[in-house]
């Protein structure tokens, strides 16, 4: 069974696919955080601020590969055959086994990936975006899009150009001081013309 914290459909708000509808499905649980805030201060991962734990948020449970398929066709408008799926997390890949990348196919989902790019991916995944961590190794090397948080002291961009991914993206960090980092982010992306700028849009449209 497959467990996953929610899933809902709504537009990709960051990175190559923003402004596209998908189906979010977010699975549970990460290796590299447990989830629960009294675990963060020994966690490798310690500025996350998404909700992952456990399996009851919107549409969450525990499902086979088909079931989960049909939930997400179910929330798709119109022909599931054109269905865009962002599987993210926590750490997706910790449960994305070949089983369940057959089946989405068979559905004709186009599938997408959001990892830290730790986990070894099974095959077949149409779109790979690698997001980096500190203090951790990078295994999954090639994909459609690497996304960087900056600025951070631990991961510098330069660090990353030798990988084999399509684009590269800087994405502010959001913290207290945002309006500073999306000013150093637009100045490197300027003077390092090989990034390009990525924008979570869906926080200031006000959409999940
Ligand atoms: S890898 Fe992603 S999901 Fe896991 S703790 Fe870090 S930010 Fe959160």
């Amino acid at each position: 069974m497959y467990k996953v914290k929610e899933i809902y459909y709504t537009i990709q708000g960051e990175g190559f696919h923003a402004g596209r509808p998908a189906v979010f499905c977010r699975f549970s649980g990460c290796n590299l955080w447990s989830g629960r805030e009294v675990d963060r201060e020994k966690a490798i991962c310690t500025f996350c601020d998404t909700n992952f734990w456990g399996t009851d948020g919107i549409n969450g449970g525990k499902y086979t590969a088909s079931e989960l398929a049909e939930k997400i066709k179910s929330l798709w408008p119109v022909d599931h055959e054109s269905l865009f799926v962002v599987c993210t997390g926590g750490e997706p890949a910790l449960q994305m086994d070949e089983t369940l990348i057959h089946v989405f196919h068979d559905y004709g989902f186009e599938i997408a990936i959001e990892t830290n790019g730790t986990v070894e991916l099974a095959d077949g995944i149409d779109w790979i975006c690698v997001s980096p961590k500190a203090d951790t190794e990078i295994i999954v090397k090639t994909g459609g899009e690497l996304k960087l948080v900056y600025p951070q002291i631990e991961n510098q961009p330069s660090d990353f150009l030798h990988l084999d991914f399509k684009h590269f993206y800087l994405q502010p960090l959001d913290d207290k001081n945002q309006s500073e980092n999306i000013r150093k982010t637009i100045e490197y992306c300027l003077a390092n013309p090989q990034w390009k700028l990525s924008v979570q849009t869906h926080k200031f449209l006000g959409i999940d």
